[in-house]
């Protein structure tokens, strides 16, 4: 069982036997991927199953790629998914309107799939390093994703496999303030039903986990709005 939530790749592509190549792709480097054929159907899936990444293609019937970007890049709960745009157009001109409309990367087809892999792995290290394999840092609080450890000064901290993939959320976003529900959809995820009362109780082993060798603890209650991490 994995311990960090494997990262979500929505794939919005058309044409079926290249939106399934890259689907195949993506599910062999250990994500979950959600298909979409159209665009309508790409900013339902955004809100049903908030990807971590999208890999956009530029050309769809009727809503197209850029208008798809162009509509998750002016809502602020999708301003900064990470859009990766796929166009059969290579000139320049293209290239620079497709990074306007607020995309973050632009790949020309025929593209190799390596290059797009390391594409979407580089855009996941930024967004959610803790599900790539990075170290995380928060003040004194070491996380290793790849050994599953956690140190806090020079102390190894025991911790269940709930309390770490919280951690790990938190820390991926020190500051951040994370709702009761957003992180049964992270932590737990969506197909299990879990009563958010569960959340304060393992929030309160998480605290302490954190402090069983002293330390203040570093978890913090928002009032009516949920937990964050410093
Ligand atoms: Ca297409």
């Amino acid at each position: 069982m994995s311990t960090v939530e494997q990262p979500t790749v929505l794939v919005v592509e058309d044409e079926p036997a290249q939106r399934e190549v890259l689907a195949y792709n993506l599910e062999a480097e250990g994500f979950v991927v959600a298909r979409a054929a159209t665009g309508d159907e790409a900013l339902l899936l955004v809100d049903e199953v908030s990807p971590d990444i999208v890999v956009l293609d530029w050309m769809l019937p009727s809503v197209s790629g850029i208008e798809v970007c162009r509509r998750l890049k002016s809502r602020q709960e999708t301003r900064n998914l990470p859009i990766i745009m796929l166009s059969a157009r290579a000139e320049e001109v293209d290239r620079v309107r497709g990074l306007e409309t607020g995309a973050d990367d632009y790949v020309v087809k025929p593209y190799s799939v390596n290059e797009l892999m390391a594409r979407v792995r580089a855009h996941l290290r930024r967004t959610r390093p803790a599900a790539v394999g990075q170290k995380l840092e928060f003040e004194d609080i070491l996380l290793d994703s790849e050994t599953h450890k956690v140190f806090r000064g020079e102390k190894l901290l025991k911790l269940g496999p709930t309390e770490f993939r919280l951690l790990s959320t938190f820390m991926e976003k020190p500051g951040r303030v994370w709702s009761r529900e957003q992180l049964l959809d992270r932590v737990w995820g969506r197909d299990i039903y879990v009563d958010t009362r569960t959340v304060d109780v393992h929030i309160g082993r998480l605290r302490k986990a954190l402090c069983q060798h002293g330390g203040a603890d570093p978890v913090r209650t928002v009032r009516g709005a949920g937990y964050a991490l410093g």
